[in-house]
């Protein structure tokens, strides 16, 4: 099955474009859409999710119209929203059993095995008489998971699930969705790179509406290979370059700015080529391509 995504627009009713014929084709499995805040992910999320309308495009999941057959979508989606709202005096297992009716699991001793299945697949079934007022973020995103799980979805969406979860919990957290199954198709919406390098066999990056890439994470490296150039600069001068290059990166390392440009050839000025990352290509997306300035227009830093 595949959710193929067709011209889609929306604007907003105080003039914000936040969909720009956005087309896409995500295949089960994987898929990462990575963009800054404010790029329309949320807005692109929702749409599928049947959420809310755009003004025009198409949305086809396997043989359902998706912005039509809006009842046949929700029967087999899960989705955990960017603001995951959970009743706090509510304990996990209540709750999720409370969702398990909604989602039309009525019988109740298949009920009971899936939500004890599903407690115990994110880790929280020994927590599941606790109330959800007292769970931990990472925690109530797990939670969050459990719920999109339920009625084994075949399209899962997650919008910004890692956003505020400390180092392990974010861990534990990509460890439970890389579970998800093979069959699923998991759209990750992030605006954290190492989110999308360590999951997605596919991706875009999305800015302003606009998808600025498509295509594999091992696709979008390539692209970049020989064009990553980077150079130790002092702080002072550091305005200067932001001046003169289109810098894509820029990074302290032992208090020291390090930045990175894109350029197709050596651009000179003591700038040593490196190995391109990930973010190295999302940052080229987002800020642009600005052609190397030649040495000699440049002023000498040593
Ligand atoms: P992201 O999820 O990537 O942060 P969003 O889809 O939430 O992006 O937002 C895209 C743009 O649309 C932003 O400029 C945001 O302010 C605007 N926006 C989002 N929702 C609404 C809304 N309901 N009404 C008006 N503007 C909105």
């Amino acid at each position: 099955m595949q959710l193929i995504i067709q011209n889609l627009n929306k604007t907003y009713s105080n003039g914000v474009q936040a969909l720009k014929d956005v087309s896409l084709t995500i295949n089960q499995g994987m898929f990462g859409l990575l963009g800054p805040n404010g790029a329309g992910k949320s807005s692109l999320m929702r749409t599928i999710a049947t959420l809310q309308e755009p003004d025009s495009g198409q949305i086809q999941l396997g043989d359902t119209d998706v912005l039509k057959q809006k009842d046949e979508v929700r029967r087999v989606l899960g989705y955990l929203p960017q603001e995951f709202g959970v009743y706090p005096k509510v304990d996990a297992e209540t709750l999720l059993n409370h969702l398990a009716v909604l989602k039309g699991i009525t019988q109740s001793s298949e009920r009971k095995e899936v939500v004890k299945a599903l407690l115990q697949k994110t880790n929280l079934y020994d927590a599941r008489k606790k109330n959800l007022g007292g769970y931990s973020g990472g925690m109530k995103q797990r939670f969050g998971i459990a719920q999109a799980l339920l009625a084994n979805p075949k399209l899962i969406i997650v919008d910004e699930p890692t956003a505020g979860l400390d180092p392990a919990e974010r861990n534990r957290f990509l460890n439970l969705l890389s579970e998800i199954g093979e069959n699923t198709i998991v759209i990750l919406s992030t605006h954290i790179v190492d989110d999308v390098k360590e999951l997605c066999s596919d991706m875009a990056i999305i800015n302003k509406g606009e998808v600025l890439y498509k295509g594999s994470p091992q696709q979008a490296l390539a692209n970049i290979d020989g064009k990553i150039w980077e150079k130790r600069v002092p702080k002072a001068e550091l305005e200067d370059y932001r001046t003169q290059y289109t810098i894509i990166s820029e990074k302290l390392v032992g208090g020291t700015p390090v930045i990175h440009i894109m350029a197709d050839t050596n651009p000179g000025n003591d700038f040593a080529a490196v190995q391109g990352d990930l973010e190295d290509v999302y940052f080229s997306h987002i800020f642009g391509q600005k052609p190397a300035v030649p040495v000699s227009t440049f002023p000498q830093t040593n």
